[in-house]
């Protein structure tokens, strides 16, 4: 606990000294350096204390990297930047005087960099400039490993939070709500990617430009691994033994609730039309927004391929969950008036289509009346007759920032919290 003081106070402290916060710094680290102990004991898992980029999550047992190295220290961009500040230079007469010196000071962040700060001006479209990201040069990759250490702690839950005997299951249930919000923290992680631009602070006079799309190789791996990761159920949720010990009920809706947030995030309107205006600037080289919709809905509605269709009451779930989120976006509060209303649309109607080709493949009842009521549903949403409000928990996309971030309830699954 004093560590975990230490380590708040010092970042108090930064913003004491003229520090703003640093999001983008743990992704100006590549990804394998955060497991290389000898590395991680020198630099730190991020370059800064004005990141909020709080333990290594990704790191893996094999790495043996020293408990309190995972916790973040003054690193080199603290140093260079408070540097920067206030260091003395003697052959100035004046403030005006200092400025060549300091601009020489600060093109060392071309070649160095994790002496960069955040790019001024990116409206949230920099997937490294994050909160709560650690590994975020590769999220993918750090999301994998962090996804190993939910599956670890997963089957850790119970015996970690039983206390002696004769007293309740609060620190379960309150734990198991944790995992569940982690797994949403790192999959929006990878979402950050899609519709994503790299980005690097310059003035006239640096070469190159400010903003550069991330690959659509990229891009498309990060749906992917959506689709396999954030849309499926993980097995570390699902603990019967956890469950059963918290409530008789209410998993399905807790899953519910931690996709959702997953999928606001990726159907974000900011992201969706940096990819419209991505293809319309990078034209062959982009990820066009078509195939990014037809990726995520192959992935969601995966089952409807299969020679036999069986859809579980998780994945129900899921799939309503992206028809909902489609309908709101062209029949809710404020209805997309741009692109997305007509690729939204006609991801809707090739859905439909799917699932009508898809129905006489499957011998489960409950499969066909989700289906059924898919079909009933995605009717509703293309023809304004049959709107009515869309029931259940949806939060809508309009309320929610560029990161897909509920901006009044941020750190929900933190008890310490940075300001
Ligand atoms: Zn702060």
């Amino acid at each position: 606990m004093g560590r975990l003081l230490e380590f708040v106070v010092a970042h108090e402290v930064g913003h004491t000294l003229g520090f703003q916060h640093n999001m983008k710094a743990s992704s100006t680290y590549p990804a394998d350096k955060i497991h290389d102990r000898d590395w991680v004991k020198k630099m730190g898992h991020t370059p800064t204390l004005m990141d909020y980029s709080r333990f290594n999550y990704p790191a893996q047992p094999e790495d043996h990297i020293d408990v309190a190295d995972l916790i973040p220290g003054i690193g080199p961009y603290d140093k260079w930047a408070t540097h920067w500040g206030y260091a003395p230079i003697p052959t100035a007469k004046s403030p005006e005087d200092e400025k060549s010196t300091l601009d020489r000071w600060a093109r060392e962040q071309d070649t160095t960099p994790w002496l960069r700060f955040s790019t001024s001006g990116s409206q949230g479209s920099d997937p490294g400039d994050l909160t709560e990201a650690v590994g975020d040069a590769d999220a993918v990759k750090s999301t994998t490993y962090g996804m190993k250490n939910l599956e670890r702690v997963g089957s850790m839950l119970l015996g970690a939070t039983t206390g002696k005997a004769g007293e309740p299951y609060n620190d379960l249930a309150e734990v198991y709500g944790r995992l569940l919000g982690q797994w949403v923290l790192e999959m929006n992680h990878v979402a950050a990617l899609i519709g994503g631009f790299e980005s690097q602070q310059k003035h006239a006079g640096q070469q190159g430009v400010r903003f550069v799309t991330v690959p659509k190789e990229r891009q498309a791996a990060a749906v992917k691994f959506l689709n396999e990761n954030a849309f499926k159920v993980p097995a570390f949720a699902l603990h019967a033994d956890v469950l059963r010990r918290i409530e008789p009920s209410g998993v399905l809706e807790r899953l519910k609730i931690s996709q959702q947030r997953i999928l606001t995030t990726v159907l974000n309107p900011a992201r969706f039309s940096r990819l419209v205006e991505q293809e319309a600037i990078d034209g062959v080289a982009a990820y066009k927004p078509t195939d990014f919709l037809g990726d995520l809905r192959k992935g969601i509605w995966s089952e409807l391929a299969a020679p036999q269709v069986k859809i579980d009451a998780y994945r129900r779930n899921t799939q309503r969950l992206f028809v909902d989120a489609m309908a709101d976006r062209l029949n809710g509060r404020l209805p997309a008036t741009d692109d997305a209303r007509a690729f939204f649309r006609g991801e809707l109607r090739t859905l439909s289509a799917s699932i009508r080709e898809a129905l006489p493949k499957t011998a489960d009842r409950a499969t066909r009346l989700h289906l059924e009521d898919a079909q009933d549903q995605i009717a509703k949403a293309l023809d304004p007759k049959f709107i009515r409000p869309v029931a259940g928990p949806v939060v809508p996309l309009s309320t929610l920032d560029s990161d897909g971030i509920d901006p009044e309830n941020c750190f929900p699954d933190y008890a310490i919290r940075l300001d």
